[in-house]
């Protein structure tokens, strides 16, 4: 049995995170996959019910479960200096480490290439993202008004664990092929050692094809042929920047998914904020989270050796697929008329 938690976050988080939930339901009846849900409160609901949007009793019942679907959180919109309103930072307290950010082109969806499929996996937990970075304080600083310095890090446990997640998606998928992105000439020692330890990752996953290539000449690859790449792996402010422009080659924020990793649990987590301007008119489109959800399920179906969990992730990937292709039951964002409860509604009964 998997425990899984629901938070369902603001905004528009209350409307897709459900559809989600119906979607992986469905999912798991058709394949016999049994699963405990337990809603959670976090955000906005998390204030009003325990006086913080990280409420304590829900950090501690996560520590418990096998993953959790996360909403977007509206934390621009919340009271400024007050440390009971926060952005709940889960990946760093269940050091989650790596956000994995499928991209797909759909034949009847507007999108700059067609037949793009690229995994990309991001490094979470140290590189140059100053919050993560360190224990306490931040990972930059200003001696004087004239210098600012930046601090990037980069350790062989962090490289090694985001590069053999990466082979492990790449083994599960058709083409097998690992693109490992960094810039070693300029970078010797951060990005070279992230490199070395993809060599070695490389080492022992003979089926795996592998290959580096430069972070700024990937950047104009990517756009030029993105039908080339298969799961790319790389560090977390390459990744935070790459990831957007995979986004936009096939049709921007609606269409990308998130999973984000640690060794033990996963947050299904879309890579779109919680849109206020839309929120509560059910016309977001709940694809993203929809699709994290399955990216949640595939992910236990492969660390739990789980085959019910990895046959409900692909149900829910085909009837994706089916709903998109029909163009019957699409959101407005996708050119159709649905909205968001029509559209879960149809992928689940797909399903
Ligand atoms: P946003 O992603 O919420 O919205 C950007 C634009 O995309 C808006 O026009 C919105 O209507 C549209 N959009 C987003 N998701 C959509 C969906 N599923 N269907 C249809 N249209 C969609 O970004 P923002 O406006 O910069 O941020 C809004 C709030 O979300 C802020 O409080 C921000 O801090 C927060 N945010 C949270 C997360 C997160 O929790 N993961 C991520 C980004 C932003």
């Amino acid at each position: 049995m998997l425990k899984i938690a629901i938070l369902e976050g603001d905004d528009i988080g209350l409307e897709v995170v459900p559809e989600a939930v119906k979607v992986m339901k469905a999912a798991a009846a058709k394949t016999g996959l049994q699963v405990e849900w337990l809603p959670l409160p976090i955000g906005r609901k998390g204030h009003e019910t325990h006086g913080h949007t990280m409420p304590a009793a829900t950090v501690e019942a996560l520590a418990a479960v096998d993953g959790w679907l996360q909403g977007p959180i509206g934390h621009n919109a919340y009271p400024r200096n007050d440390p009971t309103w926060i952005n709940p930072p889960l990946r760093k307290k269940f050091e989650l480490f790596a956000n994995i950010k499928p991209v797909k082109s759909y034949p009847n969806l507007p999108s700059l290439h067609k037949d793009v499929d690229i995994v990309f996996l991001r490094e979470t937990t140290e590189g140059m993202q100053s919050g993560s970075v360190v224990f306490a304080g931040s990972g930059e600083f200003r001696p004087n008004d004239d210098i600012s310095i930046g601090m990037r890090v980069v350790t062989r446990k962090g490289a090694n664990r985001v590069a053999r997640e990466a082979f492990e998606v790449a083994r599960t998928r058709r083409r097998k092929k690992v693109t490992a992105l960094h810039k070693e000439p300029v970078f010797r020692l951060v990005c070279g050692m992230f490199a070395e330890e993809c060599r070695k990752v490389a080492r022992e996953y003979a089926d795996v094809e592998f290959e580096e290539v430069l972070i700024d000449g990937f950047a104009m690859k990517l756009v030029m042929k993105p039908q080339q790449y298969d799961v790319v792996v790389t560090t977390n402010q390459f990744g935070d920047i790459i990831t957007d422009e995979g986004a936009g080659l096939v049709g921007g924020l609606g269409l990308a998914p998130g999973l984000v990793v640690g060794e033990r649990q996963a947050m299904a987590q879309a890579t779109h904020g919680s849109a206020p301007d839309i929120a509560g008119r059910n016309i977001a489109n709940p694809y993203a989270m929809i699709m994290s959800g399955k990216m949640l399920f595939e992910w236990l179906g492969r660390k739990r050796g789980d085959a019910r969990a990895t046959a409900a992730a692909a149900r829910i990937e085909s009837a994706v697929d089916k709903v998109i292709a029909e163009a019957r039951h699409l959101t407005g964002d996708l050119g159709g008329k649905a909205g968001t409860t029509q559209m879960g509604d149809a992928i689940a009964s797909a399903v």
